[in-house]
Parts: structure tokens; sequence; C-alpha cells
């Protein structure tokens, strides 16, 4: 009977070679210019409690009300697959006394996220984000400091049509009066929006300049704007952050519509988006959260950060990463096994010295072996036959003899 066929699950999708070279690409990109600011590695579970990311995310989040992947352990216990990384790593800040460490701690971290949305074209069920967190400070130096790292990886990985929109949401307590105007204003509107903002009114009002809806798009093009009414220290913050990226080079327009899905953020917003990406056209994003350790059960610590998707930056590259090639491949032209066991001592060797190298693992014949040898794109071929060898350049077809224990500096010396 035939087995059955499998299919990875909706909304998630295999990483093949191509596209995990592009991958390897932007983490490695992405962790020199981290390390060249200072941020180091951190890395959380990919569960946590589930009230981490209730309480963290916000209750009335479309992530925590309908997005979260939350089951039950054996012990009864309720655990969600993170759906995002600021909080857990606000919790292991918490969690391991880094208050006690110099400030800001900066941090940066890589990993597969969770969160049951609706799949379309850049948006998946486990997607991949790489972030950066700076907990400590309440300087905008760190803000134009988060946002100069994701512009520089950005153009450093050559995403084409980037745009940044800058906002500031101001602090928690300032807000409060700005979200009874703006409640005020909706429910004046009510008629003109669509049933879910309707809906939200008092729950979460913000999200109604996030709609995709026509009528609540027209409604909201009036509406009372939060960066119009920042006052005091919220305004000067907001002020020096954008003074700091006008100095560094950074180009941003104020986008006072911006909101983000999550109800942490305080002050500084920001949402890098590429023209070449559809509907979901947001590549990261991320701002301040100044109030998040404390609701975290830690002494307040003001944090800025973002997180950009893997995927999405993939997709706005739009490249292609064909294999590498191989320096060289050993066939072996006898049957008897000293010549495959020293074809695997010399990939072994070759290895070691750094360069490329594979012996036939398929049984082939000689003539199947440099069939495998071009296939995989080897540039040179080394020959073992009755005790001997040849050394074979595959773009010019040149071959000559070559004494084995000179093989490393015959092609380090570049003249296979
Ligand atoms: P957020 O954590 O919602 O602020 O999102 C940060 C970034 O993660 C976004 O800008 C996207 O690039 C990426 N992202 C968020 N949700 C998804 C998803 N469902 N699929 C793919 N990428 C996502």
């Amino acid at each position: 009977m035939a087995g059955h066929k499998y299919q990875a699950p909706r909304g998630t999708f295999d990483v093949l070679p191509d596209v995990a070279r592009t991958r390897g690409r932007i983490e490695r990109t992405a962790a020199a210019i981290f390390a060249r600011a200072g941020y180091e590695p951190i890395a959380t579970p990919s569960f946590e409690d589930t009230e981490l990311f209730e309480r963290g995310v916000g209750h009335s989040t479309d992530i925590v009300r309908k997005e979260m992947f939350t089951f039950e352990d054996k012990g009864g216990r309720s655990l969600t697959l993170r759906p995002e990384g600021t909080a857990p790593i606000c919790r292991a800040y918490v969690e391991h006394g880094m208050q006690a460490l110099a400030q800001p701690v900066k941090l940066f971290y890589v990993g597969p996220f969770f969160r049951h949305e609706r799949p379309q074209a850049g948006r998946y069920r486990q997607f991949h984000q790489l972030g950066a967190e700076a907990i400590g400070t309440d300087s905008p130096i760190a803000d134009a400091e988060a946002i100069g790292l994701l512009a520089d990886l950005l153009a450093e990985l050559g995403v084409p049509g980037v745009e940044l929109r800058l906002g500031s949401l101001g602090s928690l307590d300032a807000r409060q009066a700005y979200l009874e105007e703006l409640k005020a204003y909706l429910r004046a509107h009510e008629t003109e929006l669509a049933k879910e903002v309707r809906e939200r009114i008092d729950a979460n009002p913000l999200r109604a300049f996030d709609s995709n809806d026509e009528g609540t798009r027209a409604a909201m093009a009036a509406a009372p704007k939060l960066v119009e009414r920042l006052e005091g220290e919220d305004a000067d913050h907001f002020a020096e952050v954008r003074a700091l990226l006008d100095a560094s080079g950074v180009e941003y327009t104020i986008d006072p519509t911006l909101v983000r899905g999550l109800d942490y953020y305080t002050r500084t917003i920001f949402s890098f988006v590429c023209d070449r990406l559809g509907a979901q056209s947001e590549i990261g994003g991320g701002g301040r959260y100044d109030g998040l350790v404390e609701q975290l059960g830690g002494r307040p610590a003001p944090a800025v950060g973002w997180a950009a998707g893997i995927e999405r930056i993939m997709l706005a590259l739009d490249e292609e990463s064909p294999a590498p090639g191989r320096d060289v491949f050993i066939a072996v032209a006898d049957e008897e096994s000293e010549g495959r066991s020293l074809a695997l001592i010399l990939a072994g060797e070759l290895r070691k010295a750094g360069l490329s190298a594979e012996v036939d693992l398929g049984g082939r014949g000689l003539k199947g072996q440099f069939k495998h040898a071009d296939r995989i794109g080897a540039r040179r071929v080394v020959i073992l036959e009755g005790g001997g060898a040849q050394l074979r350049d595959m773009s010019s077809g040149e071959q000559r003899p070559v004494d084995t224990g000179d093989l490393i500096a015959e092609i380090t010396g570049g003249q296979a």
C-alpha cells in the first residue's frame, strides 16, 4: 500500500536550499551590522506562558484576540507559540536581572514566530523575524540609532524601493486625553466606519487608522491626529529623534496615521515599507516601549526596538542564490576500495585547508562521476587511478599528472 503523502501545514513553507542561502546571507549581514553597533545576540524559547503575551502585547490586539497558537501542556498550563519577540526579551531581561548590567542592554535576535493569520503572499503562520532591542534608555539617540540600523541593513542587503514612515504616540499618560478625543470623533462618525472598527472604539480606537475599509479611511482622513497633539517632553523627544535622523541622513516621512498592532508602544513608532511588496508592504518596524518592562514585573526601563520579516525582505530582494559549486571533486577510476578511501582522506585534507571538496557517494563508474562533478559545478576533478593521480580543470579541459601530497599547494597556488 502506498504511503500517505504529507504537505507542510497551511501558511507554513519549507526553506529549500536556494532560499536558505539567501536567508543565510541576510542573517550574516544583520549579525555583522549588530556586532559593529554593540548589540549582543539573544535567543528565547519558541513558546512562553500565554499570559506573557496577553499582558505584554495587549488583550485588545488582533494578535492576542485571534492570532495566537495557544495550547495546554500536560500539566494544564496555557502556553503560546511566540507571536513576537519583544515581550519574551523583556521577560528575559527581568528574569535574569539584566537591569544590574550597564544600561542600555542592546540585544538582537533571529528566529521563527507564529501567528494564525490568513495566509497570503508575505503573510504566513510561521515566519521569521530578526530584531533589535535597546533596553534601559529613553534617549532619542537610541531611537535614531535603532532606526538607522534597520535602514543600514536594508541598504546593505540591497532591498529596493524602501521608504521609512515615522510617527509618535506620546507617553501613555499623555495619550489618554487624545484617545478620549479620538473616541468621541469615532462615535460621531460611527455610521461611516467598518463594523470591526465600530465594535472596537473603546477597546482599540487607534486601529481605526489602520483599516483597509474605504468608508473608514475616508472618515479617518479628518480625524484628530496624535502627532499634532504631542506636548512637552513627548514633543521634544519626537523633535530630537527627527533632528538626529536628519543629521544622520536617514530619510523619512512623518505619517500621522501610523499605528502598530501591539499595545506596548509609546512615543516613537516607525515602519519601513517597500513598494515591491503587495498588500503586505511592511518590511519591518517598531518603536519605543517605555512601559513594557515594568508591566512585566521589572523596575521601569524605557526601551526601543524593531523587528523585520525575513520572508518580506526576501520577497523584496527577489534574488536567486545559485548553488556555489565546488572547488574539487575527487573521482576514483578503479573499483577497489583503497582508491575510495584515499579519495575520502584527500577530501578531508582539502576541506581542512578551506576548500570545498566532494567524493562520489553513489557508487558511480568514472564516466558517471565526471557527469556528477559537472552537475554539482566542480571546478576541478582529481582522478585517482592505478596508484597515481591526475588533476583536471573542468573549464579548460586541461589535465595533468599530480602528486597527491602536493594537491593543496597545486590548487591554492592557482596552478590547477
Ligand atoms: P510586527 O511584529 O507585527 O511589528 O511585525 C514586524 C515585521 O514582521 C513585519 O514588518 C513583517 O515584516 C513581519 N511579519 C509580521 N507578521 C508576519 C506574517 N504573518 N508573515 C510574515 N511576516 C510577518
